[in-house]
């Protein structure tokens, strides 16, 4: 039999590549589950709610109808007229179907435009606590990591000061996050602004994902950076349908880019993934223009639970954390306890039965956080948070 390939016969924009840790989690969660022990879940970014039914009703219609061949890899015509629309309609900027390209989720619009703009040795700029495919998607690229701490004082938004010190004409990309994962902070415009006229100043470009744009709270409006002046030409917009509208098994999202971009970013999924499955792309058009009242209604109850968690964190001595204004996470601070993040969020599964994970699955800047997710029934939130409050109380 020939031998098992090793790790050191791939190649290095490879070889850097780690699972995600709420994957990870998931796997130790069900590992016990399996074992008979009862695991709160509190670590996946899924939202609990269904597939609100009119929208899996228009996927399922489509296969009845035989809506099940190849489309044009940017996405159905039409389906990209809705989207133009409604994202223009949203961020209150103009946009045309020609710039929107659909993809299987958002991810492939992290993916793609980072590897048509990044060369090796380019300099990318993004969130540290962020999203872990971003410093995945740059290395697979050949660039250069660079990742901005985010302040907890300034709503974890970025560290300007640091920012500045590090956007040099080396950089190539900035990608920007908000309401952002882990910590569900909002960018506000000020700094949208600044952040803004350093990019123009050197010439880089923005990959800024707002998929989590309509899950924001108290009134707030977490604004995209396409709406300040002269950015439109160097932005490209990530959003989707998982979190809006609960369908991350569908697969579906989009980007929007300059045209000639946009044909780029074509041609990669051409050769890709050759497009985006056609029913899930009428459950798409049905989900942008069909009723919303589900999107309200969950980012009403999203509220609520938010509101809940933070009460019950709070009361927890040695913890304590920010009111997040969007996305669905609450991102406390536990250096009080000394302890890594790592050993705490192995322990509280371990030990309490809740899965939850470190601030450091999403980079350094992570370190004395937790990342606690409220995309669950308001009984299980209680019932995790009692058991991480009598797990605190104890150490
Ligand atoms: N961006 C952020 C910040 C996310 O949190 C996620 C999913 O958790 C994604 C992108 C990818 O979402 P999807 O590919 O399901 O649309």
């Amino acid at each position: 039999m020939a031998p098992l390939p090793t790790s050191n016969q791939f190649t290095e924009r490879v070889s850097h590549l780690r699972p995600e840790g709420a994957y990870a989690v998931l796997a130790r969660a069900q590992a016990l589950e399996a074992q008979g022990r009862k695991i709160i879940h509190l670590e996946i970014g899924q939202p609990d709610f269904p597939t609100p039914p009119h929208v899996s009703e228009a996927g399922i219609n489509a296969i009845r109808s035989g809506k099940t061949k190849y489309t044009p890899p940017a996405g159905l015509p039409h389906f990209r007229e809705v989207i133009a629309e409604y994202a223009g309609r949203q961020r209150g900027i103009p946009v045309d179907a020609s710039q929107v390209v659909v993809g299987t989720g958002s991810k492939p619009g992290l993916f793609f435009p980072t590897l048509a703009l990044v060369s090796p040795g380019d300099e990318v700029i993004y969130p540290d606590p962020g999203f872990p495919t971003y410093e995945a998607m740059i290395r697979v690229a050949g660039g250069i990591p660079v990742p901005i701490p985010l302040r907890e004082e300034n709503q974890f938004s970025f560290d300007l000061d640091y920012f500045d010190s590090k956007i040099t004409d080396r950089t190539r990309l900035v990608i920007l996050n908000s309401p952002g994962n882990p910590t569900g902070g909002v960018i506000p415009m000020d700094d949208l602004h600044h952040i803004a006229s350093q990019v123009i100043k050197h010439d880089a470009w923005v990959i800024s994902d707002e998929i989590y744009t309509r899950l924001v709270y108290d009134g707030v409006t977490a604004h995209s950076i396409t709406e300040i002046e002269g950015m439109q030409n160097r932005t490209v917009i990530v959003d989707g349908f998982s979190k809006t509208y609960s369908m991350t098994g569908w697969r579906l999202g989009y980007m929007i880019a300059p045209v000639a971009l946009a044909d780029r970013l074509e041609l990669l999924i051409t050769h890709a993934t050759g497009c985006t499955a056609t029913f899930t792309q009428y459950a798409g058009i049905e989900a942008l223009t069909g009723p919303q009242d589900f999107v309200e209604k969950m980012v009403g109850e999203y509220q609520d639970r938010r509101n809940r968690m933070l009460e019950l964190v709070n009361a927890v001595p040695g913890i304590h954390a920010q009111k997040p204004q969007g996305a669905f996470y609450l991102f406390p601070n536990i250096k009080a306890t000394g302890l890594p993040s790592k050993e705490i969020a192995a322990r509280l599964i371990d030990e309490a039965g809740v899965a939850i994970l470190a601030g450091t699955d999403f980079g350094e800047g992570g370190e004395g956080y937790l990342r606690l997710v409220y995309a669950n029934s308001m009984e299980k939130i209680e019932e995790g948070m009692d058991k991480l409050a009598k797990w605190f109380t104890a150490l």
